[in-house]
């Protein structure tokens, strides 16, 4: 038995700490949270990639997430469903933060 690869049905949720609305589930038995919104396509999921984030495929029927590793996002035929990045919180700069830059002399 391999109970402790479950899967399951996504569920929204609202992150507790940027209240934006998210989907939740267990994946082969790792908890796993993702944006609600869709990635509007190929280089949207290239630019969360980048940002070192997992993108996952919720399917049409079951609404299971399935994590989009490089040979299924290189697939010709996809899985039916929409692509949804990691969930990670803005960062928020507090208001009146000025960044200071580090000091350079002129040559
Ligand atoms: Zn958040």
């Amino acid at each position: 038995m391999r109970q402790h690869l479950i899967s399951t049905r996504a569920t929204q949720r609202q992150c507790p700490t940027c209240r934006t609305p998210t989907l939740h589930a267990l994946v082969d038995g790792l908890s796993v949270t993702v944006d609600a919104a869709p990635l509007a396509g190929q280089a949207n999921e290239l630019d969360a990639l980048l940002r070192n984030l997992s993108t996952y495929t919720l399917t049409i029927i079951r609404k299971e997430l399935i994590h989009r590793t490089a040979p299924i996002i290189r697939r010709p035929r996809q899985i039916p469903g929409t692509i949804h990045a990691q969930h990670a919180c803005p960062i928020r700069q507090p208001a009146g933060t000025q960044l200071e830059l580090p000091f350079m002399e002129s040559t």
